[in-house]
């Protein structure tokens, strides 16, 4: 059963705490306490842009694929 929905997430280590996809997309990012944005809504931040919110490049996708070099540290 695949479902082939797109889970974006912040990787950390590229993050620089800049907020700008917090600002450019509110109802997708927010700021976590650690001064990094993290992702609230994959299917919101789809639609503000998805990866091209974040300027830096710290927006990736998630998909049970590998994505470049970042562990989830959950
Ligand atoms: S725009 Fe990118 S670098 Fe800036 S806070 Fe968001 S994820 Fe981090």
């Amino acid at each position: 059963m695949e479902n082939i929905k797109k889970e974006y997430k912040v990787m950390k280590d590229k993050c620089i705490g800049c907020g700008s996809c917090s600002l450019a997309c509110p109802e997708g990012t927010e700021m976590d306490t650690d001064g990094k944005a993290i992702v609230i809504s994959s299917a919101k931040l789809e639609e503000c842009g998805g990866i091209n919110v974040c300027p830096y490049g710290a927006i990736g996708i998630d998909n049970g694929v590998e994505v470049n070099d970042d562990e989830e540290e959950e």
